[in-house]
């Protein structure tokens, strides 16, 4: 017989059996389920594959809308030059090589980064940022002074400018600059844009009709682009900027330049450009040589930066109970007087300014640039005559100077008018000269540029 413990375990491989069958019985739905979701992923994964009807694509997700990274407060002063000379400025379309110098250095001091058309386009277009106040620099017409004088200037502190050339005047002898310059001018930093073809006042039809006008505007707006780009585009240096000559336009010109595709036109009226700006009208500054009238306004971010008090010294002050005094300085002819003298005796009282370095004391006169004057320390007073007669219709003046140990100037500066009739006003004479004759073939440049003789430093 089998004994027991034999048996023992077969029994238990049948039971074993028995219950795995029996657990199978039992296992099988679930076996179901574990494939049907195996097949079911299948499925899914092959409609994956399937091409996707357009209709079953989902509307794109709105996109994140990119704010240009633009400072729509910041503000941009542009300086205007034309002329350089390395003597003494007598026209204020010429500037002093030596106070441009000096000028480049103040917006230094200043700490204004100067930036070039290109950075100014991109900021007016939204493309980049500028420096919340930063300053760009050009020079127009094509002097050669601004390749002999001014380019090594611009070079020395690595500022960016531009230039606006009037096709006309390029490569024709005398003071104007050769093709080469040019070159120069725009491998040392320069931008050449357009002044035109002709150089005229873009407002003055000449006798023109609609058309004949309007066919005129187009050469000179397009033509002189061509021209520069034909010539000068290798140098990657041209861009489609004008200046308006002498500032001056007209509806039909704003037309015709936007038409003409131009990124933006300047004019010469001073102010600070903002990002609201309109592209075909932006504002220049123009430093005038005798005087350098308007550089200062053009530094003056209002943080008071480089120069100080000129306004305030002139005009009546407010003490501390609220009573109005008097202005500190006082001047003669007063600002913005209308006088009917072309010799006036010009004078200004700094009696109750205290510190005053005489030696620092600089007077600068339209038309004479920076003369002679009188000061007599005692009594604060400074005098200077006119020697010639004024033929300007507004005389500006500026005063400059430092308080002892200060390095700071102090500038004031203001105009007058001269009465048209004051050559026939000869009871206003009071100054010797006043019967001169006019020199001979007398013109308003002559009024610019007085004789040799002026008695200025
Ligand atoms: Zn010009």
């Amino acid at each position: 017989m089998i004994p027991v413990s034999r048996l023992l375990p077969a029994g238990l491989a049948a039971l074993g059996i028995a219950l795995f069958v029996s657990s199978c019985e039992k296992a099988a739905p679930y076996l179901d389920q574990v494939k049907k979701a195996l097949d079911r992923e299948t499925e899914e994964e092959q409609a994956a594959r399937k091409p996707i009807a357009p209709e079953d694509i989902p509307p794109p997700p709105a996109p994140v809308k990119m704010e240009p990274v633009i400072n729509k407060e910041a503000r941009v002063s542009i300086l205007g030059y034309h002329d350089f000379t390395e003597g003494t400025s007598t026209n204020d379309m010429i500037l002093n090589i030596e106070d441009f110098r000096r000028q480049m250095q103040a917006i230094r001091d200043a700490k204004l980064p100067v930036i070039s058309m290109r950075q100014f386009l991109d900021w007016k277009q939204g493309k980049s940022d500028i420096p919340a106040e930063c300053v760009m620099i050009t020079i127009d017409d094509g002097w050669k002074a601004t390749h002999t004088l001014a380019l090594g200037v611009l070079k020395d502190f690595g500022y960016p400018f531009t230039v606006f050339l009037y096709k006309n005047y390029i490569n024709i002898g005398g003071r104007s600059l050769t093709h080469e310059e040019v070159r120069e001018i725009a491998q040392g930093g320069g931008t050449i844009s357009s002044h035109s073809v002709s150089h005229q006042n873009l407002s003055r039809r000449g006798g023109r009709g609609d058309a004949a006008y309007d066919a005129w505007l187009r050469e000179e707006f397009i033509e002189s682009m061509r021209f520069l780009e034909e010539t000068y585009g290798d140098t990657g240096a041209v861009v489609k900027t004008f200046a308006y000559p002498f500032g001056i336009y007209n509806d039909r010109a704003l037309e015709i330049a936007r038409e003409a595709g131009y990124e933006a036109c300047f004019t010469v009226n001073g102010k600070k450009t903002g990002w609201e700006e309109k592209d075909m009208e932006i504002g220049r500054y123009v430093v005038h040589g005798t005087t350098l009238a308007n550089f200062d306004p053009a530094l003056d971010f209002g943080g008071g930066a480089v120069t100080t008090g000129g306004r305030k010294l002139l005009a009546e002050q407010k003490s501390e109970d609220g009573a109005t005094q008097g202005p500190l300085v006082t001047v003669k002819p007063e600002a913005n007087a209308v006088i009917g003298n072309r010799l006036p005796l010009v004078e200004v009282d700094l009696s109750k300014l205290t510190g005053v370095d005489p030696a620092s004391i600089v007077l600068r006169i339209s038309g004479f640039g920076r003369v002679a004057h009188q000061f007599d320390a005692a009594s604060g007073r400074l005098t200077y005559q006119i020697p010639q007669r004024l033929r300007v219709e507004t005389c500006a003046v500026q005063l400059s100077f430092r308080h002892s140990g200060s390095k700071e100037n102090e500038l004031i500066g203001w105009t007058f008018q001269i009465d048209p009739l004051a050559d026939y006003l000869s009871s206003e004479a009071t100054a010797p000269g006043k019967n001169d004759p006019l020199p001979a073939g007398s013109t308003e440049e002559a009024a610019l540029a007085p004789p040799a003789a002026t008695p200025a430093l």
